[in-house]
């Protein structure tokens, strides 16, 4: 009798061990999804088990796995809870019960029910114990409640509670010793950054959670890099954003279906016609006719996609009939894709000569950039680098109104006359409007590589020339206004050593983690610029020296305070600052300056010296 019952409790514990392991190589980043898949379905068939904790922990696992975007998925998904919470409530485990409340939270969230969602999480994250709470497990269910909670704020558009929340689910997950969530949370703070339109930081996270992802399974990278892309093609660095989509093509046609294999397709083409790159869009076309697309969102892509395609190459009628098969749907979309809808609608309608639905997109598409423009104002994160393209966007704005209105007055006079007139001035309107369209094509092109030539490609920030320019023009507004304004010249100490112990790309990094923290330590008003390898430039306008050495010491401060890159590693800088004298040229304060910063590194380094 003893003997079985020993066999009993060591069986039992055996397949407690076995459950709640297999769970765990999930959780912690072991499986790729297949795999995944895999090891739920054995789990599953083995139920009922002796002990019915094992059966909770299965269901409230399975749950992550349910997909209620589509009606099936979603009956399927209500059928699952009916059988999961009476068994999860049999266990009686308050984790298991906190941990399916997280999942169906989640799934709210999915269906755009906030409100349920947040009541599901209110208990869990009120949880005033968490200081108390060593459990890895209870840890972690709290992380994801808050990574669930930081999804619903970013949709909320209350950026600092979402920030605040995956923060929290970093430090949680950190805590449960869970590196790989911990590596997931950073891609929840990129997500904020790109809502925020600061794609620099949201690429610096995502760099971050390149490397820290790198040591789990293998879908992980190129999930990364798949967002990463996306946020360099928002950024404007289509160059960068193809190489990597095309880095991790084969990997996706690995472990993705036809859907997501076309999203890949569907991106390199598109990138390729706005690079102007026909011959290289055209095999990816081939390519994606050969693949059973029917997820509607990556047909709407792909028509997009197929409308532009056929009007860069003067296919008007087939572009006309993809772009009508995408008509209508606006109201569902992101912001950017609404935008491209509306610059696709004016091309196509310039192209075909329908001048009227030219001037109606042109002017929903102003309203779009003005809405974006507010936003852009209104968020506190945004830095000084942001502003610097928000002046850009205010001038486009500007010509596009100018545009749209001389369209207008020429309109309204050809209405006005008599036949022959109204032809003849129908005619000059076309001529016009075709030159305009020729000059807005030529105008919007050399503006982008305006912007792209002002912009250091690395950081982001203004480049050598941008801020040479910025620091000649505040001089001269000096003398016009008798205001004084001061420089401070900045440069990393020991770099050659990182560079030499850590490799190139671990510099790279430092750049751009000490330009953040300069970014973030100054005013938007105070811009900073990189003029060489690991030299920085910060033009104070309107700024005396004793101001501009109070900034000097707390960028002193922040950067040797603050851990860099994704090593940790700490570094210096030495700074020289002075106050422009009010007859001194471009080349002597420039020299004064680096003098300065001369006399810092003499004077040891980590030091300001005015
Ligand atoms: P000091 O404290 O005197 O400034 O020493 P340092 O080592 O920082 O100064 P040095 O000027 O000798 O070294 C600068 C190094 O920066 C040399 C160059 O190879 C490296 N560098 C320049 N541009 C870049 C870049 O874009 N990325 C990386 N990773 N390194 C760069
Ligand atoms: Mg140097
Ligand atoms: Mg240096």
């Amino acid at each position: 009798m003893i003997r079985i019952l020993c066999i009993l409790l060591f069986a039992t514990n055996v397949a407690a061990n076995d459950v709640q392991s297999e769970i765990n190589r999930v959780l912690h980043g072991n499986t790729t999804y297949s795999e995944s898949v895999e090891i739920l379905a054995r789990l599953e068939q083995q139920m009922p088990y002796a002990d019915v904790q094992d059966d909770a922990h299965v269901m409230a696992f399975k749950c992550w796995f349910s997909n209620t975007s589509t009606p099936s998925g979603l009956s399927e998904y209500k059928h699952f809870l009916e059988t999961a919470k009476p068994i999860i409530q049999k266990a009686n485990n308050i984790t298991l019960k906190h941990e399916l409340a997280v999942c169906e939270a989640n799934q709210e969230y999915t269906q755009g029910d906030y409100q349920t969602a947040l009541e599901h999480l209110k208990p869990i994250i009120n949880t005033t114990s968490v200081e108390k709470t060593t459990s890895p497990k209870q840890l972690s269910t709290i992380a994801t409640a808050h990574i669930v909670l930081n999804r619903i704020q970013l949709a909320k558009g209350n950026y600092q509670e979402a920030f605040d929340s995956a923060k929290t689910a970093y430090q949680l997950f950190e805590k449960a010793g869970n590196d790989y969530e911990k590596a997931l949370a950073l891609k929840e703070i990129a997500d904020i950054h790109i809502a925020l339109y600061n794609y620099e930081l949201a690429i610096e996270q995502l760099q971050r959670a390149k490397l820290a992802l790198s040591k789990f399974n293998e879908q992980e990278q190129y999930k990364v890099l798949d967002l990463l892309a996306y946020a360099y093609e928002e950024k404007g660095d289509l160059i960068k954003a193809v190489e990597l989509y095309e880095s991790i093509k084969k990997d996706v046609r690995r472990f993705e279906s036809d859907n997501g294999y076309a999203y890949i397709l569907i991106k390199l083409t598109e990138l390729n016609i706005n690079l102007n790159r026909l011959s290289q869009a055209e095999p990816y076309l081939t390519e994606l006719k050969t693949l059973s697309v029917d997820d509607s969102w990556i047909l709407t892509l792909y028509n997009f996609t197929k409308s532009e395609w056929y009007l860069a190459t003067a296919q008007l009628q087939a572009a006309v009939t993809s772009h009508e098969k995408i008509a209508g749907q606006q109201q569902s979309w992101p912001e950017s894709l609404q935008e491209r809808y509306l610059n696709l609608t004016s091309q196509l309608a310039a192209a075909t000569g329908d001048t009227f639905l030219q001037i109606t997109s042109q002017r929903q598409l102003i309203d779009l950039i003005n809405k974006k423009q507010q936003a852009l104002a209104n968020n506190m994160l945004i830095s000084a680098r942001l502003n610097f393209n928000y002046e850009q966007q205010n001038r486009e704005i500007t010509r596009l109104e100018h545009e749209s209105k001389l369209q207008q007055k020429l309109l309204a006079v050809a209405e006005d006359k008599s036949f022959w007139q109204g032809l003849t001035v129908m005619i000059t309107c076309l001529c016009l409007l075709l030159f305009a369209i020729y000059t807005f094509k030529q105008v919007r092109q050399k503006k982008y590589f305006e912007i792209l030539a002002l912009k250091d490609e690395l950081t982001g920030i203004p480049n050598r020339r941008a801020i040479l320019n910025l620091k000649r023009s505040v001089m001269q507004q000096n003398k016009l206004n008798k205001q004084v304004s001061s420089l401070i010249s900045i440069d990393i100490d020991y770099f050659k050593a990182v560079n030499d112990q850590y490799g190139h790309d671990i510099g790279d990094e430092l750049i751009i983690s000490i330009v953040n923290t300069i970014v973030h330590t100054v005013r938007c008003s105070d811009r900073v610029g990189r003029v060489g390898g690991e030299e920085f430039l910060i033009v104070l306008e309107n700024q005396s020296l004793e101001n501009a050495q109070e900034i000097a010491e707390r960028i002193r401060l922040s950067v040797a305070e603050k851990e860099h890159t994704s090593l940790s590693i700490s570094a210096t800088v030495s700074l020289g600052v002075i106050e422009i004298a009010p007859n001194e040229t471009t080349e002597q304060a420039a020299k004064r300056v680096d003098l300065h910063l001369y006399k810092a590194k003499e004077g040891g380094r980590n030091t300001v010296y005015s």
